[in-house]
């Protein structure tokens, strides 16, 4: 399919489109949209930033305008499910977008705010619901909302809603769905365990992986610097001060090492936000539209930001920590190279996340390039030689379940961002759109035998 208009889309779904200058579809939207609409379940599988959005939104909007009929009251038709309120958020706009010229109902149904506004919306039904898994459920739970009327469901980032922190709320939901319905699944990222539990909700599926998992985007250069936890700081700075930075997205482990990373950024005279689960949804949102907007330029995050979110401009992404769920990494360094534009990806590594960074460039199968910064050198263990020693005991597998945490759900409220500490760079202007899709990384250097990820992929998806 090389346009829009060989999909058969409607005319009013086409039309948008040429006014959102999509002109050719990426590789999953080229493979999904014909699949969704001949009424199949799909499982798609494709990096951050190709398109996934579309590849459901149009086909879903598709089936609304051929079959246009009124929703009934506290019902959706569709229902949309992703892990963050900022990711539902983008994909109510997306749906907003492409269905701007049809009559279509949409919704959102996210923490955080209150829920009567979202309980009146949802009064006289809607088309399309897109949600987040607590909040959906307390409005199903207030009788604000009946699933019954499902015709089709969507799991955005599915590897990470049927995890641990997600899978009860989702099990909850599911069971609460018609039978007779059709089922989307989109992910980035797909780990055998997570698949086999897709496989239960599923029938049939169309399985489309335009792209090996968990392969980095092409134009991604990665680097890591070796140093001391203490120095981490420091060394941050210095990345902050050499690299030339339009956007930076600084990813910490926890919520209270986001807030001092600002607290020393700000020390320094570097402007910088915090967002975490910890802030209240408004200061999120804030936060993100200065970031988005370019009145910052520096934006400290927890995970919760590492999905989806669809932020242009970012040139840097910096791991403070390394994440111990690999998987997590190419989510992050996802978040910068959108698009087709370029960008890099600098991880600090102290001693004790050697082994996580071991387990990253396993996924990814590449090295990537290391400089040392380490205050005694000479004593500290070869970083990525064979060096069993410096592993954990244990396996990854072991080590990520010891570590891995829930999502970030909980909600408390903060005092309102200091917006003296606003920085106020200029807006990067980097158009949104996609020219060319990047798929495998190819910057570092790829280790040894390199078979791709592909296979193992598709070994997998053949257990749907
Ligand atoms: P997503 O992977 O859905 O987050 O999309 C990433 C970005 O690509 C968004 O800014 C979309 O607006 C844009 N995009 C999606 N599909 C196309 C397309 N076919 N042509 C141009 N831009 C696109």
């Amino acid at each position: 399919m090389t346009s829009f208009q060989d999909f058969g889309l409607g005319d009013a779904i086409t039309r948008a489109l040429a006014e959102e200058k999509y002109h050719t579809p990426t590789p999953i939207q080229a493979q999904t949209i014909p699949a969704v609409m001949s009424g199949r379940d799909v499982i798609g599988i494709a990096q951050t930033g190709t398109g996934k959005t579309a590849a459901f939104a149009l086909p879903v909007l598709h089936r609304l305008a051929a079959n246009p009929r009124p929703p009934a009251r506290k019902s959706c038709r569709i229902l949309v499910l992703s892990p963050t309120r900022e990711l539902s958020g983008q994909i109510l706009d997306s749906f907003r977008t492409y269905g701007r010229h049809l009559r279509v109902r949409t919704a959102l149904a996210i923490g955080g705010v209150s829920m009567g506004a979202q309980v009146r919306a949802l009064l006289n039904g809607t088309d399309v619901l897109v949600a987040t898994p607590g909040r959906l459920l307390d409005l199903v739970k207030s009788n604000a909302l009946r699933l019954s009327e499902v015709e089709c469901l969507v799991l955005d980032e599915a590897d990470r809603m049927l995890d641990m922190g997600f899978i009860h709320d989702i099990r909850k939901i599911v069971a609460k769905l018609p039978v007779q319905r059709q089922t989307l699944m989109f992910s980035a990222t797909m780990p055998r365990a997570i698949a086999d539990l897709a496989a239960h909700m599923l029938h049939d599926p169309v399985k489309v992986a335009v792209t090996p998992v968990a392969s980095t985007a092409e134009r991604v250069e990665q680097r890591v610097i070796l140093v001391d936890r203490p120095a981490k700081l420091a060394a941050l700075m210095d990345v902050l001060r050499r690299e030339t930075i339009d956007r930076v997205l600084i990813f910490t482990r926890t919520k209270h090492g986001a807030d001092k990373v600002v607290r020393g950024l700000t020390r320094a005279g570097i402007g910088a936000e915090a967002i975490h689960g910890n802030k209240s949804q408004n200061q999120r949102e804030r936060a993100l539209a200065a970031f988005r907007k370019g009145e910052i330029k520096t934006l400290v995050a927890t995970d919760i930001a590492a999905r989806g979110i669809d932020v242009d401009g970012i040139s840097h992404v910096v791991n403070f920590d390394l994440p111990n769920v690999p998987e997590t990494y190419v989510h992050r360094i996802g978040r910068t190279a959108r698009a087709g534009a370029e960008g890099v990806a600098i991880s600090l590594c102290d001693g004790e996340e050697v082994a996580f960074l071991r387990d990253i460039e396993k996924l990814i199968r590449m090295t990537i390039p290391a400089s040392d910064r380490r205050a005694d050198q000479r004593r500290a263990k070869p970083p990525l030689a064979a060096a069993p020693s410096t592993k954990p005991a244990g396996n990854a597998k072991q080590r990520r379940g010891k570590r891995r945490r829930g999502p970030e759900r909980k909600q408390t409220r903060h005092s309102q961002p200091n917006h003296s500490q606003l920085n106020h760079g200029q807006p990067n202007g980097s158009p949104r759109g996609i020219d060319s899709v990047a798929f495998i990384g190819s910057k570092v250097r790829p280790k040894g035998d390199r078979a791709p990820r592909a296979q193992h992929w598709a070994d997998d998806l053949e257990g749907l």
